[in-house]
């Protein structure tokens, strides 16, 4: 096998620069900054990869860039391997000299930890690809603004996976051990998307509801109404969940209101029902509307669809992770409700999403992504370059693989 080597030379690539990586993360974490604004961010990443021989190419709108690594001229596949850049508007309440130095901001999604294991693996993949080691191309893909779920449309339409044939991405998950590798096969995150919706009516007495629309009793049959229905529409494996989180109408309690307000959020772990929601809710909000005489306009927001590991990634995936972390290092991940928008490059082209354990002695036993005390063991780093590294190391060499004879489907029937 080509990349059995790769375990002992990540031995010694991380010997030599795992300090560095970790030196890198904390000064990302000290300095983070939100989607689009990660200025900085790009800049020491480039500096970084430039200082190595590399070409890194940062997108148009300044923050973000693509880091091809070995010769197009050389032929193979593109694999990529995605990180994040933007940290998110929360304050950091964690007592540690790499603390954030930007009041409400704070790396609490481990972004900063998915760049540094990127330039780790990009600094290894470069100097074998120096050496010939490389059968194909990688390219680095660090995208800004995931946090807001439209990086990923960005990077995409500066060309960002045009050309490229799988696609690898990691998330720092502190339901796992450190060296653990949660991994799924089909839908590993779920949809989120925001709803609103509007009633209106003429108003009137609340003693003669009969002579005009009593619209609250219609806004509460709405509100009421629609999660029970989704539930009968849609298969509920699909675990298409609307919940309102917003509700308002009226001023007084002897005057029917001309108009009211409901807004909530639906989450959904399937993506032909996510695609099939919009025109299912129109379609309910409609119907009770109109039972009641009032009219009803409904604002769907749309978020990210799930995200959705293509088998052949998540088996590569795996095989990467006995090979460079250890047999014991792959675990089952659970889906989750949350949106990750790797799910936009997962519908164009086959790829996956791994988590990585980032649980160390230290880490407290509620800890979650999005607090303000969120943290990472660091060694975590390490362990992701070993991912990234090896995953597409074993993509390369298995799409470079001499193809099988065509000679004999040439006639069959
Ligand atoms: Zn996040
Ligand atoms: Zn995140």
């Amino acid at each position: 096998m080509p990349h059995r080597d790769v375990p002992a030379e990540l031995d010694e690539f991380l010997a030599a620069h795992e300090a560095e990586l970790i030196e890198f993360r904390r000064d990302l974490h000290a300095h983070p900054e939100l989607g689009y604004h990660e200025h900085r961010t790009t800049r020491r990443v480039a500096l970084r990869l430039a200082a190595a021989g590399l070409r890194p190419v940062i997108l148009p709108k300044g923050t973000g860039m693509l880091v091809d690594i070995g010769s197009a001229a050389d032929g193979g596949p593109l694999v990529a391997l995605r990180a994040d850049l933007d940290a998110l508007p929360v304050s950091d309440e964690k007592q540690v000299p790499y603390r954030s130095t930007v009041p409400n901001v704070c790396h609490a999604c481990g972004h900063d930890v998915h760049t540094a294991v990127l330039v780790g693996a990009g600094l290894f993949l470069a100097g074998r690809a120096d050496r010939g080691l490389l059968p194909g191309r990688v390219r680095l893909l660090f995208q800004p603004a995931e946090e807001v779920v439209e990086g990923a449309l960005t990077a995409m339409g500066e060309g960002a996976i045009t050309g490229v044939d799988r696609i690898f991405a990691l998330h720092c998950d502190p339901r796992f051990e450190i060296g653990q590798i949660g991994l799924r096969t089909g839908p590993i995150t779920g949809a989120c998307d925001k709803i609103k919706v509007r009633v209106s009516g003429p108003g009137g007495h609340t003693a003669r509801p009969h002579l005009t629309a009593d619209l609250v009793y219609a806004l509460g049959k709405i509100v009421t109404e629609l999660p029970a229905a989704l539930s009968r529409r849609v298969d509920p494996r699909s675990s298409l969940s609307l919940v309102w989180g917003q509700i308002s109408a009226g001023l007084a309690p002897n005057a029917i209101p001309e108009e009211g307000f409901a807004a909530g959020t639906v989450r959904c772990l399937d993506e032909e029902a996510w695609y099939q929601a919009p025109d299912l809710l129109k379609g309910l909000v409609n119907s009770v509307a109109s039972a009641y005489g009032v009219i009803a306009e409904l604002d769907y927001v749309r978020g990210v669809p799930p995200a959705v590991n293509d088998g052949d990634s998540v088996r590569i995936l795996g095989e990467a992770a006995e090979l460079a972390i250890g047999p014991e290092a792959v675990a089952l991940a659970p889906q989750s409700l949350g949106g990750e928008d790797v799910a936009w490059y997962l519908e164009s082209i086959p790829g996956a999403l791994a988590r990585l354990g980032i649980r160390g002695p230290q880490t407290p036993t509620d800890l979650d992504i999005h607090q303000p005390n969120f943290d990472v063991d660091e060694r975590a780093i390490g362990v992701g370059v070993r991912l990234m590294a090896a995953s597409a190391v074993i993509a390369l060499s298995e799409g470079s693989a001499p193809e099988e004879p065509v000679a004999s489907t040439r006639g069959a029937a």
